[in-house]
């Protein structure tokens, strides 16, 4: 009788882990930021710019900025377990070649220095659709990638529909038909607002400079990593507290943004900023580990 009672206590002790205990555990697991490494990568200059577009009316409020300011143009690779994602995607070679970049580093070169083909790319998550983040895609022959529902509809539909964008090239012709094209190859995953991608990888849509610009939040075991996207450009834009020009959306948009991004009290990563490569653990030339 004694034994068979105990059996029946084991037996529940073990009913209760199996039903309870382990589910949760999975769930904590899932639940766990996945994210073992990020870098930022360098892919090149561009041309210098002038306050005004550093700035928000940069030449009225800061007069004494008289030189221009270098544009270094940056991506990031986030390494999981299982995957190995961009944030923005660097430069093709042939464009790099015919605009003249300066420094420029072909995506298979500076992800070779950390271990990786352009085949081991699974997933892109772009900022927004500027030239300058984002004509690398066509190097990546595998990935999927993610961009804003409202990023997608400017560069497709919005942007090109007015002349005078067109006119500019404003979104680029080659960026727009490339949208559409991954699109039709089932390579385009569009995202409505905030959302968590993967577990501890989160999007947050702020638009501003760019219709549906998303920044980047990244789960760590310390501080949350943000990928600013060009919400930021510099840290003089945080230390000043005063907003980016060129914007082709609103003002207030950019503004409410890095307010969102400062509230969440993780460390800003700005996407133009010669900065990034000294405050951060060089790994090889042009490239830095943001964490960990
Ligand atoms: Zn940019």
């Amino acid at each position: 009788m004694k034994s068979s009672k105990r059996l029946a206590r084991v037996f529940l002790v073990l009913a209760v882990v199996g039903l309870v205990v382990l589910p949760l555990a999975a769930i904590a697991a899932e639940q766990q930021p996945i994210a073992k490494s990020v870098y930022a990568v360098m892919a090149g200059d561009l041309p210098p710019m002038t306050s005004n577009s550093a700035f928000w009316q940069g030449a009225r409020f800061f007069p004494e900025i008289k030189e221009r300011i270098r544009v270094p143009m940056f991506y990031y690779l986030i390494k999981t377990d299982k995957q190995n994602i961009l944030v923005d995607c660097g430069l093709n070679p042939q464009s790099a070649a015919e605009r003249k970049i300066a420094n420029y580093s072909p995506p298979d070169v500076m992800l070779g220095k950390l271990g990786l083909k352009v085949s081991d790319i699974d997933t892109i998550i772009l900022t927004h659709g500027h030239w300058d983040h984002a004509d690398g895609l066509e190097v990546f022959p595998k990935a999927k990638i993610y961009i804003q529902r409202n990023c997608y509809r400017w560069m497709v539909e919005g942007g090109p529909e007015f002349p005078l964008f067109r006119k500019y090239n404003y979104p680029s012709k080659k960026m727009s038909l490339a949208m559409l094209t991954l699109m039709w190859d089932g390579r385009l995953k569009l995202v409505d607002g905030d959302a968590e991608l993967f577990p501890g990888i989160k999007v947050i849509e702020i638009g501003g400079h760019h219709q549906g610009l998303q920044s980047i939040v990244i789960e760590t075991k310390d501080k949350p990593i943000i990928l600013t996207g060009d919400t930021v450009y510099s840290y003089a834009n945080l230390e000043k507290d005063h907003p980016i020009g060129l914007l082709q959306g609103d003002l207030v948009d950019v503004v409410k943004g890095v307010e969102r991004m400062r509230a969440l009290n993780g460390v800003l990563v700005p996407a133009h900023d010669e900065k990034v490569l000294e405050r951060f653990k060089p790994v090889d030339k042009n490239i830095v580990q943001l964490y960990p």
